[in-house]
């Protein structure tokens, strides 16, 4: 059984990240667009040149965000447990990054842990 990420996270510190996210995000700033970071329309795996135009504008869009790293941190942790108790597809743009791009590294994540619990078992 694969373990998640958050048991490395206690209570406490996520809500610290989340508090700084709130204080300094770029997204969250007065006057910034939510929608911008949750474009309805996301493009198909297939769709290369697309995905490529949505992952520059997700790198420009957090481009200077102080926030940058607990946000990385807060939307692994989240959409891990999200993902392995729901089953859960991220969405929107977090971190400077695409939703498949995340979406890609937690289930690399979870397959190398069930990997190296086989492995020790
Ligand atoms: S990195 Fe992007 S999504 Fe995260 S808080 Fe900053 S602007 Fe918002």
């Amino acid at each position: 059984m694969t373990r998640p990420l958050s048991l490395a996270f206690d209570l406490p510190r996520l809500r610290s990240l989340r508090n700084w996210i709130m204080e300094a995000g770029l997204c969250t700033r007065p006057g910034a667009d939510p929608s911008q970071w949750s474009p309805e329309k996301e493009p198909a795996r297939n769709a290369e040149r697309q995905r490529r135009l949505y992952e520059q504008a997700a790198a420009a869009l957090c481009h200077g965000c102080k926030a940058l790293t607990s946000c990385r941190m807060t939307a692994e942790v989240e959409e891990h447990q999200l993902l392995l108790q729901q089953g859960y597809t991220p969405h929107g743009i977090r971190g400077g990054e695409a939703p498949w791009v995340r979406h890609d590294r937690l289930l690399a994540s979870i397959n190398a842990r069930a990997n190296s619990e086989e492995e020790a078992a």
